[in-house]
């Protein structure tokens, strides 16, 4: 029992101890590995429109800081606590050591329900945020980024904010901003391109031919319309996607363009259509040859996972997938090729990687170049795994959670325990 149990640290930490074993990671060195460094909370009071005042609670948790900085994002929304931001940092921390990066795990977030705020309050709510935790960032110290409930805007709101603190302007305190005020091409993109580009690998791998394939996608928002838009362009049948308001069906293949116009007009997937209406708890069952999940943490569970219907599951989300499940996933690990999060959403933080790099040499790079680099990140950090995963025969979450906390474990052991 730490300060962060509750269901979403407790299967981080589960996951932990099952890659710890794998690896004969000794006991007493565990806690070091697996313990946040830092955990901030704050208490952000705004000015509400009606001229009340409410506060609201924030975190920001930093795993570890033995390879450099913390990266992660900043979520918005009415169920965030301590235990899940931590659970997020935690898995930011092998997602950054798995693909290479120079960083340490780190996310933040508020427990607010922005559909409640108008968007003045949404401006100061996120600035107070920032002010509250300048202490405890920079560009050298801690990077946020977006993730569920904020964007580009916000980022711009963050980093607008620490400029005027520091009398300057400092890009390079947040990534994931508009390109308007110092973000990379490519960043918006970045998660769900790299989801579909990891996707349709292993459809070739699979001999799954894109032309006639079919995908399920859950979350319509950043990584699920993006993922969708890139497999629909790949020619592959977008047969159902989902959010928070409900999900929509159709065998021969959901218009995605369209999709995403209405979306960005109406803010979710309401009002789109009531003759393509599916119950949402039958999304992730639907047959396909590939699924997305990109919502929201542990909606894959045992019952789920026995039920899965695909043939890839590409987890465009953080921690869709729980441990029971991954259980059943490892025996239909014939039938079902998960392409973990870690790897398979890691396009975000690379590319926001190559946007603080940019930043910090002011020397920016086209969209193909970030892309191109992107891909070759990804691939290589895929290919480490798929290796891993056929030599020691373990499943692919194993192998690639392993190679991050290695790297981890390998650089507190050289850097030594202070003092
Ligand atoms: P977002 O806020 O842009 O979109 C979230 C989507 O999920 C929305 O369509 C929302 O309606 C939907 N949703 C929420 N609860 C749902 C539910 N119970 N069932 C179905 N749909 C639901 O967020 P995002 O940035 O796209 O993030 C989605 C997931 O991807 C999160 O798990 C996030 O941590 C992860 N992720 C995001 C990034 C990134 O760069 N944005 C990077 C890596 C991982």
């Amino acid at each position: 029992m730490t300060i962060y149990s509750g269901p979403v640290f407790d299967m981080a930490a589960k996951q932990f101890s099952v890659i710890a074993d794998y690896l004969e990671i000794p006991i007493d060195q565990r806690d070091r590995l697996l313990l946040p460094k830092r955990a901030v909370t704050v208490a952000c009071p705004i000015r509400r429109d009606d001229g009340t005042i409410a506060v609201f609670e924030g975190y920001r948790v930093q795993h570890h800081l033995t390879l450099g900085p913390t990266k992660g994002g900043t979520r918005f929304a009415p169920n965030v606590d301590l235990g899940e931001v931590s659970a997020l940092a935690v898995w930011m921390s092998w997602k950054c050591a798995v693909t290479g990066l120079p960083y340490g795990g780190a996310k933040g977030g508020i427990r607010v329900d922005t559909k409640t705020l108008s968007r003045r309050e949404l401006e100061v709510l996120s600035r107070r945020y920032m002010q509250e935790l300048i202490p405890f960032v920079g560009p050298h110290i801690d990077v946020m980024a977006p993730d569920m409930g904020t964007d580009e805007q916000v980022m711009a709101w963050f980093m607008d904010t620490y400029s005027m603190h520091q009398g300057r302007t400092v890009t390079e305190i947040v990534t994931g901003k508009p390109v308007s005020a110092g973000g990379t091409l490519g960043r918006r993109e970045a998660t769900g391109r790299g989801v579909a580009h990891l996707a349709r690998r292993v459809m070739k791998d699979l001999a799954i031919k894109e032309a006639g394939a079919t995908a399920v996608v859950q979350g319509f928002g950043n990584v699920g319309s993006i993922a969708a838009l890139e497999l629909y362009n790949a020619g592959v049948k977008i047969t159902a996607v989902s959010d928070h308001t409900g999900a929509l069906h159709r065998k021969g293949g959901l218009d995605v363009p369209s999709l995403i116009a209405h979306t960005a007009q109406r803010g979710s997937l309401v009002g789109y259509s009531n003759e393509l209406a599916l119950d949402p708890n039958e999304i992730l069952t639907q047959p396909c040859d590939v699924l997305v999940p990109a919502a929201v943490e542990q909606v894959i569970d045992a019952k789920v996972a026995d039920l899965l219907q695909c043939r890839v599951l590409a987890e465009g989300a953080n921690g869709p997938t729980t441990p029971d499940a991954d259980l059943i996933l490892q025996r239909r690990k014939d039938e079902i090729f998960v392409i973990p999060d870690i790897i398979c959403n890691a396009g975000g933080v690379v590319v926001s990687y190559f946007e603080w790099v940019q930043d910090l040499a002011q020397l920016f790079w086209g969209e193909d170049e970030v892309v191109r680099r992107q891909y070759q990140i990804l691939d290589h950090a895929f290919d480490v795994m798929v290796a891993r995963a056929r030599r020691d025969n373990v499943y692919n979450r194993t192998a690639a959670m392993a190679t991050g906390v290695e790297r981890v474990r390998a650089a507190k052991n050289t850097r030594g325990l202070f003092p």
